[in-house]
Parts: structure tokens; C-alpha cells; sequence
């Protein structure tokens, strides 16, 4: 059933890209998709603006997830309070979340993605991370804890971009980095911030929907197929493989 639903969706994908599709590296997204950190960063985030007078609805962390914190703090001032920060304000709040998000205990893994990614890595499809975070702990741990499949060469984080998504900045930046083409990367993804970002960049996107949103927002993001656990990802690695 998520077989035929992830055949299809190459093969729609496929025909508008110009029948070509044949996958050579996947493009990881790290908060919610490799670390189980979007609980963390949920929490820090309600308690962060919490502090500067606006209360967050818990959905509201995980639909500006993949973001910048600038990015966020920007939305949520203009959409709860209408208005805009200043640029020292803005790095206060930056900074009162970062510190605050790392006296928590690190995140753990996502359950099945290191299953996930051996597997990938050890039938030599090249394993990148693109993430809008600055989380120097989790950025840190990642090879560690993948068993050296994320060298930090391999990597675009919040440090190297000046945009982040949902701008298509990141992933073009990736493709320019790894030398791969649209059409040689999947992406996974679990945000619709992320998705879009993606999707803007010409790339087959994939969503792992691990977090308390309706799947339809990551559909609608423009995923090309939705998974609601990473073991359905797993059950479709031989099919990944064949792409
Ligand atoms: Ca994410």
C-alpha cells in the first residue's frame, strides 16, 4: 500500500521532471527527522516567548519548524502582537531559546532512522543533512551517533545560509555543495516549512510525518508522498533502493 503510493509518486514526479529520476544521494533533515529534538525545541520555544509576553498555541513550534529562529520570531511577533523586532531584540530572543534548549537533555534519535540510514549508506547512496538549526550539541552528535554516515562537510546548517526555509536556499545550496543534480536527491523531511523548501528546489520530497500535525498540511506543503512513521520508510528501502 505505501509501496504503491511511493511507486507512484517517482513516477509522477519522474514525468514532470523529464523522465529523470535516478537516485544517487538523499538530502536528510535533522530536527524531527534524525533527532527526536522538536518536543525539546516545542518547549523551549513556548517558554522562550512566553517570557516576552506572547503565549503559543503548542501546534504553533511545529508549523514554523525548519525555519530560522529569526525566521520565527519574526512570524510570531507580527502575527501575535503586530509587530516588528528590532535586531537586538531579536538576537536577545535568539539566544534566551538557544540557552535554554541546550539545559535540556539531548534529543535521541528518531526511532528506526538509523536502521534507515545504515541501511542507504551501506548500498552507497550518499547521506547529506540540510537544516535551518544551530544547535551545536545535535550538529555535533550526528556522525557520532550514525555511525560516521554525516561528516560535517556533508552538511548545510543555519550557520551557512543567510535566508533558510522555506526558501529554496538551503537545498540549492546543498545541490551546489554535493554536485548533485535535481533528480539524483530525495529529500526526507517532516515540516511543511521544510517540504516547501524543498519542493522549491526541484526535488523529490518525501515526508515522515513525526510530529502532531495533520498529514494533509505536508500534502498540501507539496510533499510528493506523506509516510506516517519512519517504519514505513523502512518497509519501502528495497523500492528507494531500485529509484
Ligand atoms: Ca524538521
Amino acid at each position: 500500500m505505501i509501496g504503491n503510493q511511493f511507486t507512484e509518486a517517482v513516477k509522477r514526479y519522474s514525468s514532470i521532471n523529464g523522465g529523470k529520476f535516478l537516485l544517487k544521494a538523499i538530502f536528510f533533515d535533522m530536527d524531527g527527522v534524525l533527532f527526536d529534538s522538536m518536543p525539546l525545541h516545542a518547549r523551549s520555544w513556548i517558554k522562550t516567548f512566553k517570557k516576552y509576553g506572547i503565549e503559543i498555541p503548542e501546534h504553533e513550534p511545529y508549523m514554523n519548524e525548519g525555519s530560522t529562529a529569526y525566521y520565527t520570531i519574526n512570524k510570531m511577533f507580527r502575527k501575535y502582537q503586530n509587530r516588528s523586532v528590532n535586531s537586538d531584540l531579536l538576537e536577545q530572543i535568539r539566544m534566551d531559546k538557544h540557552q535554554y534548549m541546550a539545559s535540556l537533555p539531548p534529543a535521541g534519535t528518531v526511532d528506526s532512522m538509523p536502521e534507515f540510514v545504515n541501511f542507504v549508506a551501506e548500498n552507497n547512496i550518499d547521506c547529506w543533512v540540510v537544516t535551518g538549526s544551530a544547535q551545536k550539541n545535535l550538529i555535533d552528535r550526528l556522525n557520532m551517533v550514525y555511525n560516521g554516515h554525516f561528516e560535517r562537510n556533508k552538511m548545510v546548517t543555519a550557520h551557512d545560509v543567510k535566508i533558510g526555509k522555506p526558501h529554496p536556499e538551503p537545498y540549492l545550496m546543498a545541490l551546489q555543495k554535493s554536485g548533485y543534480h535535481v533528480g539524483e536527491v530525495m529529500v526526507i523531511e517532516n515540516a511543511p516549512l521544510g517540504v516547501e523548501s524543498a519542493k522549491a528546489a526541484g526535488l523529490f520530497t518525501v515526508a515522515v510525518n513525526t510530529g502532531p500535525i495533520n498529514r494533509q498540511v505536508l500534502l498540501d506543503a507539496g510533499a510528493d508522498v506523506v509516510f506516517d512513521e519512519v517504519k514505513q520508510l523502512l518497509d519501502c528501502r528495497e523500492l528507494i533502493l531500485k529509484t
